[in-house]
């Protein structure tokens, strides 16, 4: 029965050719058979229309639409991210969607999803850490770990840097990595946030409390500057013995 719900009409993704409708689930997640099961059977009339409203059952768009693709095309999401081309021509009809000698200019798209639609959305920052990540993977755990930082995420911090896959060196090294944007190292993102036991964990497994930014500050002043007495505390402290 899967396959027999109503889509709202038949556009496919232009790489995989699968419909760009996707169903989400009840909000449990669960095992949605019985579900899927009890919906009405599709009808002449009703084809064409989105599922009923108190349905558990939600049908989204994962829907790209490059601006400057002449055919439309539509992508999924993932399926676009992963192609292969470079970011200026589209992938299915391979036109030049940008001027390819234009470092600045923007890859415009629609985006469609379960969180809504946005018409102007500039494709190319992503597609490039795209590629920055899979020619690096480590960059994504860095920016994993960052994230974890920011946000106060201990168990995944401790889950990144515990990773056995990583040698002692190359957990220092992520430490220590500056991202791309303000030449931030993990260490800074927890130290604006405030979160003083990240803090001491990175310290405490080799971060440099003297590492400078792209605008020459260290973490310490951003606790400063944030109030974050408790932070600052253990960077002074660390400062003073690195
Ligand atoms: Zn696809
Ligand atoms: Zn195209």
């Amino acid at each position: 029965m899967k396959g027999m719900a109503m889509l709202p009409d038949d556009t496919t993704c232009a790489l995989c050719s699968e419909s760009i409708w996707i169903r989400l689930g009840p909000e449990s997640g669960a095992e949605s058979d019985e579900d899927a099961n009890m919906l009405p059977e599709p009808s002449a009339s009703a084809s064409r229309r989105v599922v009923a409203e108190d349905d558990d059952e939600q049908v989204v768009p994962d829907d790209v639409i490059l601006h400057d693709c002449p055919a439309g095309h539509h992508f999924h999401w993932q399926c676009f991210l992963s192609h292969t081309e470079p970011e200026t021509y589209c992938p299915a009809c391979h036109v030049a969607v940008i001027p390819p000698d234009d470092d600045d200019a923007r890859l415009l798209a629609t985006i469609r999803n379960e969180g809504g639609q946005e018409d102007d959305f500039d494709l190319r920052p992503v597609l490039i850490e795209e590629r920055l990540f899979a020619t690096a993977p480590q960059l994504r755990t860095h920016a994993a770990l960052c994230s974890a930082c920011f946000t106060g995420d201990e168990a995944s911090v401790l889950d990144i840097l515990s990773n056995p896959s990583l040698s002692p060196p190359e957990t220092t090294h992520l430490l220590n990595t500056p991202d791309t944007d303000k030449h931030w190292t993990p260490l800074f993102y927890a130290a604006v946030a405030g979160h003083a036991g990240i803090v001491a964990f990175l310290l405490n497994n080799g971060a440099d409390p003297n590492h400078r930014d792209r605008f020459e500050h260290v973490p310490a002043q951003y606790a400063s500057e944030e109030g974050h007495a408790e932070v600052l505390d253990l960077l002074r402290g660390a400062r003073s013995v690195y």
